[in-house]
């Protein structure tokens, strides 16, 4: 092909969170132009803290974005405590630098979600700068022609459509068919964040803090509070984790205010320093998340048009991947649509997608549901019977499960591997229609 005859796709993609924004940079740079749909009026992330675990951090890097120009910082060590503030176990997370190919990160979203906007925007970047429409809510898409509808009936198309609009996605139903809404998981988080200044000037908190880059796990029976944190170890993250019969089914329920005295209710069952520590949340500023699940879909692709992110594959918080798999996501459709495929493509090499990702995102997502808390207690066996009580001391089998599967998530990198797939598909196709010609 002549480098005239090579036309950039054009991209257009529901939703700019984390794996909007990831695919989109990633699409920029090879060459293509793309388009971001976002339905909220002005591009703003949550106030919490997220996991870049390795197989993320290596991905955003090779994008542009150096998590520690950003606040992110390095997990120095990981401990699992009981209710009562016994240790369980701590590991010097410092020596994982030597174990996987990139570091282990911590970061704001903001700043996360930040960074990838800027970067997806910037004149200075390779290729042409992303455009991203704010307050352009996307309620369908026409299949025939490869087109994205909005709220207020703009019809958009382009050669590929990708529909990164999280775990309440639109587009899921579109491709998949029928009814395919995430449901309650029974299990809820509260969310918030504290300065480490304040909680360092209290005496009775300070051990919380004493370690910096310290992601430590307090487990309960059927509860757990995961603290860490992030932005240049300024703030610490925390995400408390519970059963929750409730259904907030609404969109509106979701990530609202919540009650202070019901969350230190729930966890009063803590050692005395872990409730003061959980009373310095500001009231106004605890958030609560139902968290959502879904079973495997049976596809994410249907013509020009692909799911990634959470609207493929909703996670649970468990093993901080639900953002990781997104970039992953991100990364791999553009390393299967490279400048140069042409339009009538399209369809084939989003299936390709699918195959890349497909299989390890839902065994990420099986052991992440694994790992997660039930009414049978944190310290069932993964491979025994459910609710076999583990060893009252030492890590819990969850941790030494987390830790055997860590190994194979984070020393994967999804960019090599959808390279591979590429050039294997490529090689396929060239010997089929050798075949082809040899029959003629
Ligand atoms: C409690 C909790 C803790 C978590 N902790 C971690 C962690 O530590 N590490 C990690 O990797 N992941 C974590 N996750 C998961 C992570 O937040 C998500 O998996 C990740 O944000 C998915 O990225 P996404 O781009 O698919 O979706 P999102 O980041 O949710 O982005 C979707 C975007 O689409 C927009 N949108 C939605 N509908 C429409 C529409 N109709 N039209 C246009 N735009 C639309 C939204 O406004 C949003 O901007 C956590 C999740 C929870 C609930």
């Amino acid at each position: 092909m002549s480098s005239s005859e090579i036309k950039p796709l054009r991209i257009l993609i529901s939703g700019a969170g984390i794996g909007g924004l990831t695919a989109a940079i990633a699409f920029r740079q090879a060459g293509h132009s793309v388009k971001l749909f976002e339905k909220s009026r002005v591009l703003n992330e949550l106030g919490a803290a997220m996991h870049l675990a390795p197989n993320a951090s290596g991905l955003v890097r090779r994008l542009g974005l150096v998590p520690e120009m950003k606040g992110g910082i390095r997990v120095e060590w990981v401990s699992e405590y009981g209710t009562d503030g016994s240790l369980v176990f701590e590991i010097d997370a410092s020596q994982t630098t030597d174990k996987y190919r990139h570091p282990w990160q911590l970061m704001h979203r903001v700043d996360m979600h930040s960074a990838l906007k800027e970067i997806a925007v910037a004149k200075e970047e390779r290729g042409v700068p992303a455009a991203i429409a704010t307050s352009s809510r996307v309620v369908d898409v026409d299949f025939e022609e490869n087109a994205l509808i909005l709220e207020n009936g703009e019809r958009h198309s382009g050669d590929v459509i990708i529909g990164a609009d999280g775990v309440r996605s639109v587009l899921r139903s579109a491709v998949v068919g029928g009814n395919c809404s995430a449901n309650p998981s029974g299990q809820s988080a509260f969310r918030f964040l504290l300065p480490v200044s304040e909680i360092l000037a209290d005496p009775v908190t300070a051990q919380f803090v004493a370690k910096t880059g310290k992601l430590q796990v307090w487990m309960a029976d059927d509860k757990r509070i995961v603290i860490y944190p992030c932005r240049y170890n300024l703030l610490l993250n925390f995400v408390c984790c519970h059963l929750d019969a409730r259904n907030c089914s609404h969109e509106e329920d979701w990530g609202q205010d919540a009650n202070k005295a019901e969350m230190l209710d729930i966890f009063k069952d803590f050692f005395p320093p872990m409730i003061a520590l959980l009373s310095k949340a500001p009231a106004g500023e605890i958030k609560h998340w139902q968290l959502l699940d879904l079973p495997a879909l049976p596809t994410w692709v249907k013509g020009n048009v692909a799911l990634m992110g959470d609207a493929a594959h909703p996670f649970l918080p468990y093993q901080g991947q639900g953002g990781a798999q997104a970039i992953e996501d991100g990364v791999a459709l553009a390393a299967v649509l490279p400048l140069g495929t042409k339009k009538e493509d399209v369809a084939d090499r989003l299936k390709l997608y699918q195959e890349c990702r497909y299989e390890r995102a839902t065994r990420v997502q099986d052991v992440t549901r694994m790992l997660g808390i039930s009414p049978t207690g944190n310290r069932e066996k993964l491979n025994g019977k459910p609710g076999t009580p583990a060893r009252a001391s030492g890590p819990t089998t969850n941790s030494i499960a987390a830790g055997q599967f860590a190994e194979y998530n984070y020393n994967h990198d999804a960019y090599v591997s959808a390279c591979e797939k590429l050039d294997q598909f490529l090689k396929e196709e060239k010997e089929r229609s050798e075949d082809k010609r040899c029959l003629i």
